[in-house]
């Protein structure tokens, strides 16, 4: 009898009992918009800000509606333009490009190591060639942190900009620092399937007052941006007030109450996570045909979703395992797939944008399969899992 997986890899831990409470404070006395305050109160929504600044290190923070709306915030707040071209690494997910597109400007796609990350020449290589990108939107795609300190050089040095998605490297740090604290502005998504689960959310962070004030007034504050705890003083926004356009995405004080305590615990979360991670790691080390991704040891990640490789495969092969492994009870997610499935797409669906050439994504893509990791999993689940995917990709690389 083969071994059967039967448990689900979309279901999230409960939302912690404190959170539900504040939840339900909230809900009884009906002040949801953030700005909604009773005499002397100070609402969730800032008081997240408050704590989320702290803990990532950084002088201001802003919650917003969702992770794209933070990009696409910061995108603005460093004033990137109609018809601009902005870099970004050609593996990542259809929010970075859109949020790119939603400012009216075009995605340059970088191309993508083995590593899964950004490909450092390739980029140095664009930027020595080209002088007009201004900013750099790096997406530490699936939790995948590149040479942060090289990608700073060579950034600096060309007078390009970087903005951080850190929609998977909450709490995770390269050299020691966190991620997010690299660039000029770093964005993070608490959408359920990320490290905090708000449903749907974003956080914003910078150290630039003049940045997070256009910020601040972008995401909708109207005047009110004083009720902010985490923001620049009034000087900042003294400047900017009549020329910022208020584009609303707030976030409201419901979401901030769920997000207060989840956030107060990542770090146990963040190694409950790893733990997984390194589970399923191990099972799959030394698999013949596949490629596990070696992690530098400069970087501290925090895994909520596992990645392997299977280099230099016939796409049919690759399609079998995903069936195989389905059978047995093991969801596969394949960013390589010809079509677009569910939340995997790869550059050149994204057909809005300009699609180059880019070879060496073209063969990561077509080989990097990924499992979700939700807390929810057991260790035990973990190995299981890596046991059946160990087999499949056996039986299929001696059938290849
Ligand atoms: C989820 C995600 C986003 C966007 O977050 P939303 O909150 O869903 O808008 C951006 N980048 C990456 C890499 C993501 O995975």
């Amino acid at each position: 009898m083969k071994e059967r997986f039967t448990g689900n890899f979309t279901q999230q831990e409960a939302i912690p009992d404190e959170g539900i409470k504040a939840a339900l404070d909230v809900l009884n006395h009906g002040r949801l918009h953030r700005y909604n305050v009773a005499e002397g109160e100070v609402s969730h929504t800032a008081l997240l800000e408050q704590e989320f600044a702290a803990l990532m290190g950084s002088k201001y923070a802003l919650a917003v509606s969702s992770g794209g709306y933070a990009i696409a915030t910061a995108l603005r707040a460093v004033g990137v333009a109609p018809g601009d071209r902005v870099l970004t690494n050609a593996f990542t997910l259809a929010p970075v490009p859109g949020a790119i597109a939603s400012v009216g400007a075009t995605p340059e796609f970088v191309e993508v190591t083995e590593a899964l990350t950004i490909d450092l020449d390739h980029l140095a290589k664009i930027l020595a060639s080209d002088d007009t990108p201004k900013v750099l939107l790096l997406s530490h795609m699936r939790g995948h942190i590149c040479d942060m300190d090289r990608l700073m050089q060579i950034c600096d040095a060309a007078g390009v900009k970087v903005i951080e998605d850190c929609a998977h490297t909450m709490g995770a740090r390269w050299n020691g620092i966190l991620s997010g604290r690299h660039g000029v502005m770093a964005a993070y998504s608490t959408q359920t399937y990320k490290h905090a689960n708000s449903g749907e959310g974003g956080l914003l962070i910078s150290d630039d007052p003049d940045l997070m004030a256009r910020a601040i007034i972008l995401s909708g504050s109207y005047m009110l941006y004083e009720r902010h705890l985490a923001g620049p003083p009034p000087e900042a926004f003294e400047k900017i007030k009549y020329i910022t356009p208020n584009i609303s995405g707030r976030m409201d004080n419901l979401r901030a109450a769920i997000l207060r305590p989840q956030l107060a615990k990542i770090d146990t979360q963040c190694a409950a996570w790893n733990a997984r991670y390194r589970a399923v790691e191990e099972g799959l080390r030394n698999t013949p045909g596949l490629t596990v991704i070696e992690r530098p040891e400069a970087e501290d990640y925090v895994m909520s979703s596992f990645q392997f490789l299977l280099l230099d495969w016939h796409e049919d092969a690759v399609a079998n395992v995903i069936v195989r492994c389905a059978d047995r009870g093991v969801e596969l997610k394949w960013f390589g797939g010809a079509e677009p499935q569910g939340f995997t797409s790869r550059y050149d669906s994204w057909r809005y944008a300009d699609t180059p050439v880019l070879p060496k994504t073209d063969r990561i893509l077509e080989a990097v399969l990924d499992l979700r990791l939700p807390l929810t999993l057991s260790i035990d689940d973990c190995k299981l899992i890596a046991r059946i995917i160990r087999d499949e990709v056996a039986i299929s690389f001696h059938e290849k």
